[in-house]
């Protein structure tokens, strides 16, 4: 791909000149955070040096200023997942968050006997709120399965989706494997008896642009730290119907209309679910890396990150006794690995002793591994901003663990 210019990408993100145990840095734990490029930086620095200030209630200059660009940031996500209304958009912490905010709610509308249906390759973050939530209604938790390629098997969700179900809930993306899931077929069907889908959109916001409209989900959660983002914040997209019948998750400051002991009343969308002074400095720089993300340009993201994905793919396999766990015919830029013999722990140890940041272990999906019969796996997964190079260090780096191991 000659139209990507990854070393100018590079230059906006100082992190990647580091060096690490005395090598320079190959970052492949995108899949945990990403990294932050220099716009991003900026707009932190700038709302503390300039405008930092409490939200929604002040009538002095900052206040309104600081307002102004948190609302301005909701826009831009609004814009940017193609939301009907920004008051669609949800300010949260993170995925966990969202997740959390509507498994909680959503106990009002189910009662003993119903069914809600979760992927065999969720997140815990996207498995644990529904385990909690069946304990308290009586609910059943149905799991779609999945097959040796990491995907899952659609026929069986077919056949799970019945007039009890009442919630469907899947990424988009594994985190473990890569997966794209088929999602636009899983929530035409859960919506065909009328059952309410949530997608964790965690770990396809940072190389697929969503377009909840399009994909009819009715709710979609993200955190802004997996694209490009600070930490500790996110968002929950929800459909206005539904936002407006689930309850408020937490009760505290800008979530009311009027307070007296008797009673209060809820302040309308989005503010209902927004209880407190928020992560506002973080909100302004999520729009900022959507802004530098949207620059870049998705298309142009994913396809260089599938042409990294392939030649990883393709050099790694040629090392004896690899085995890759998780190769969807979709898949986003992950590789989840093992060599025969090896513990994962240690090829991680090793490679980060040559400056090469790879995660081991169970990726929160202890699910997946128990299906691949396995304690974890290496998991190394790309971004915008690696190179052919660093893979090629990867690669040798495995190497090169390998031979010290066995
Ligand atoms: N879901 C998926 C698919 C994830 O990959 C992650 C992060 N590893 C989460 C949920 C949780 O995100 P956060 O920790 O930002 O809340």
């Amino acid at each position: 791909n000659i139209t990507f210019d990854v070393e100018k990408i590079r230059k906006d993100f100082p992190i990647l000149k580091r060096k690490v145990n005395g090598y320079p840095l190959a970052y492949f734990d995108n899949a945990a955070t990403s990294q932050t490029p220099i716009p991003v930086m900026d707009a932190i620095v700038d709302y503390y040096s300039n405008y930092n200030a409490n939200i929604h209630r002040g009538v002095h200059a900052l206040s309104q200023e600081a307002t102004d660009k948190y609302e301005g940031a909701r826009i831009k996500i609004q814009k940017h997942f193609n939301a009907e209304k920004a008051h669609e958009i949800i300010f949260t912490s993170g995925t966990t968050h969202g997740i959390n905010l509507v498994a909680n709610g959503f106990g009002k509308f189910l009662k003993k006997g119903d069914e809600i249906i979760v992927s065999a390759l969720e997140h815990h973050s996207n498995i644990v709120p529904w385990q909690m939530l069946c304990e308290r209604t009586g609910a059943v938790l149905k799991v779609i399965p999945m097959d040796l390629n990491g995907e899952l098997v659609y026929s069986e969700f077919e056949k799970l989706v019945n007039e009890k179900t009442k919630v469907v809930f899947c990424n988009h993306v594994s985190n473990a494997l890569g997966t794209v899931n088929p999602i636009e077929k899983i929530i035409k069907k859960a919506h065909s008896v009328g059952a309410a889908v949530l997608i964790d959109g965690a770990q396809a916001a940072p190389h697929i642009k969503a377009d909840v409209q399009a994909l009819d989900a009715d709710f979609y959660v993200v955190s802004a730290h997996k694209m490009c983002g600070p930490t500790g914040v996110g968002i929950l997209y929800g459909k206005e119907q539904w936002l407006q019948k689930l309850p408020p998750y937490q009760g505290g400051g800008e979530m009311i209309a009027t307070v007296n002991f008797e009673k209060t009343t809820y302040a309308g969308l989005p503010h209902k679910f927004e209880a407190g002074t928020p992560n506002i400095c973080g909100g302004i720089a999520f729009g900022a890396a959507l802004d530098y993300m949207n620059q870049i340009g998705f298309d142009q993201i994913a396809e260089f990150e599938h042409e990294l994905l392939l030649y990883a793919t393709k050099k790694l396999k040629e090392i004896e006794g690899m085995k890759i766990y998780g190769e969807a015919a979709e898949k986003t830029a992950v590789i989840s690995f093992n060599i025969e013999g090896l513990h994962p722990y240690d090829i991680g140890t090793l490679l980060d002793k040559m400056g090469i940041a790879v995660r081991t272990g169970h990726h929160c999906a202890q699910p997946v591994m128990d299906f691949f019969k396995i304690p974890g796996t290496v998991r190394a997964s790309f971004a915008f901003y690696n190179t052919f190079e660093e893979i090629d260090r990867l690669v040798e780096g495995v190497k090169k663990a390998k031979m010290m191991l066995q």
